[in-house]
């Protein structure tokens, strides 16, 4: 066997995989459920973690959209800051800080922006 054809039968396999992984979930109806993402990507050659509250499906790991404020159990998405001169703002909870709060109730996945699907074996908690 050469080089090719040994790429060959890997794609092959690959594919086969693939599909029936895809068939076997296909027929369902996504059940989301609320979790947190944390987006690894190299920026200026660095890697970098972007985290971000989202949901997926817990049957086929489908990344979907973030949960609204009335069904998210992230309550407090606000919060009060102050300056170091003692004036208080309002600000959004960043999502490094939602992971700080919510890691021990929420799951906790990795995946790559592109990525659309999160895989449910990776669950970090
Ligand atoms: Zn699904």
């Amino acid at each position: 066997m050469n080089n090719f054809d040994q790429e060959i039968s890997k794609y092959r396999k690959n594919t086969g995989s693939n599909i029936s992984k895809i068939e076997k979930k296909s027929k369902h109806k996504h059940q989301y459920e609320e979790c947190i993402i944390r987006y690894k990507f190299s920026f200026m050659g660095k890697n970098n973690l972007h985290t971000e509250l989202s949901s997926y499906c817990t049957i086929c790991g489908k990344i979907g959209d973030r949960f609204s404020k009335e069904k998210s159990i992230v309550e407090e998405k606000t919060i009060h800051k102050q300056l170091p001169n003692g004036m208080k703002y309002l600000t959004h909870m960043s999502g490094k800080e939602i992971y700080e709060q919510y890691h021990d109730i929420l799951p906790v996945f990795n995946a790559e922006f592109s990525d659309k699907y999160i895989d449910l074996n990776q669950r970090e908690n």
